[in-house]
């Protein structure tokens, strides 16, 4: 198990401080974030490239803080994904048992071996000039992965990757985890990706740690602005709650919540769980309002309604059959139903 306490950094304005995780033997953890909050700055502090100002990092409750990257023995895939130019695939995926000092017949078997298992046998004695992206990055990951490291630490791999082929390496990425119990940390600033991957996520905002749980946890309590829309929750809305109710800011909507406080506040409430339907609703743990329909944009799987209630735009996904069988088109009016519970309070502010 590898863990982080109270890990520090500064340059500069940017400050990486209060990073304390951990992460368990055959799981994988997923760092997302916005550009410069300090995800690859995470990943080089943990491999060793980068001395922290303050913090301890543990492994198997050892106190690795102070060894050289060599010794850690954690894989690792630059963003860059740092293959050698002037070595072969071959060449490249041996690179680490030969610093390591191991005897070539062994070397030989094991680069032997794992090619086969990656599929690179036709591709050994190319230069990463001549390979695509997946090919780039399976060769990276064979070269984290030879000298059976402790952990492994991915940051961004899928950029060089086709976006129709990402699903298949995520999938020989998940595969590999599964096969050798290497823990991975896997920085992403992509949502597909983290939802394919992640058995936990640390988000990070401005060198903080802003949530750090489970998929699921993150879906159902998004917590933060950034997380909510990195979700693309789109019905974010600022107002002011006193007594349990939310004044919306520039309307007279008062949204009926279940949370706690006074003061400003941003809360959201996720497009699916708001009910369509052409009479009111009502019940006293519902808010129900009346709206008209702005817009229908056709996606992939749903219908998704942009409904304006008092100068309020709400976006509500409705499967195709009942967009349908309600009969409902542009400028149509609606209510809109969802429960006390449903809206969520939001911290923190948008950033890209
Ligand atoms: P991310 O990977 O989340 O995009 P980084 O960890 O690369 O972010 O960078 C976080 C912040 O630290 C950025 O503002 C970046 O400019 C700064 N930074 C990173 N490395 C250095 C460095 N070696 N010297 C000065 N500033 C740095
Ligand atoms: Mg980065």
């Amino acid at each position: 198990m590898l863990e982080l306490k109270e890990i520090e950094k500064r340059y500069g304005k940017f400050y990486l401080h209060n990073i304390s995780f951990k992460i368990s033997k055959t799981k994988i953890l997923s760092i997302i974030g916005p550009s410069g909050s300090g995800k690859s700055t995470i990943i080089k502090i943990i491999m060793g490239i980068i001395k922290p100002d303050k913090g301890t990092l543990l492994f198997d409750n050892r106190d690795i803080s102070s060894f050289p990257p060599e010794v850690r023995n954690f894989g690792y895939i630059p963003q860059s994904i740092g293959l050698f130019p002037h070595l072969n695939v071959k060449r490249n995926i041996e690179f680490p048992l030969k610093i390591r000092k191991i005897k070539k017949n062994i070397r030989d078997t094991a680069v032997l071996e794992i090619m086969k298992d990656f599929d690179l046998m036709d591709l050994s004695e190319r230069y990463p000039a001549n390979l695509s992206g997946g090919e780039k990055q399976k060769v990276a990951l064979a070269r984290a992965i030879i000298f059976n490291p402790d952990i492994i630490l991915m940051d961004e791999p899928m950029n060089s990757i086709d976006f129709q082929k990402r699903e298949k390496y995520l999938n020989f990425i998940k595969k590999t985890n599964k096969k050798y119990g290497t823990p991975i940390i896997y920085v992403t600033h992509n949502l597909e990706e983290a939802v394919a991957i992640s058995d936990e996520m640390v988000a990070i905002k401005r060198g903080e740690i802003i949530k750090h749980g489970t998929l699921n946890d993150f879906m159902r309590e998004p917590d933060d602005v950034w997380i909510a829309s990195f979700f693309r929750h789109k019905n974010i809305i600022s107002g002011y709650l006193k007594n349990r109710e939310l004044k919306v800011n520039n309307s007279d909507l008062i949204i009926k919540t279940s949370l706690e406080g006074e003061g400003e506040k941003d809360i959201m409430i996720r497009g699916d769980e708001i009910i369509i339907s052409k009479k009111r609703i009502s019940s006293s743990a519902l808010n129900c309002f009346k709206g008209r329909i702005k817009d229908v944009i056709p996606n992939l799987y749903n219908t998704e309604l942009i409904i304006d209630v008092g100068g309020i735009e709400f976006r509500v996904l409705i499967t195709e059959k009942s967009y349908k069988s309600l009969d409902l088109s542009v400028a149509s009016s609606v209510y809109l139903s969802f429960k006390a519970n449903s809206v969520k309070n939001l911290r923190g502010d948008f950033i890209q």
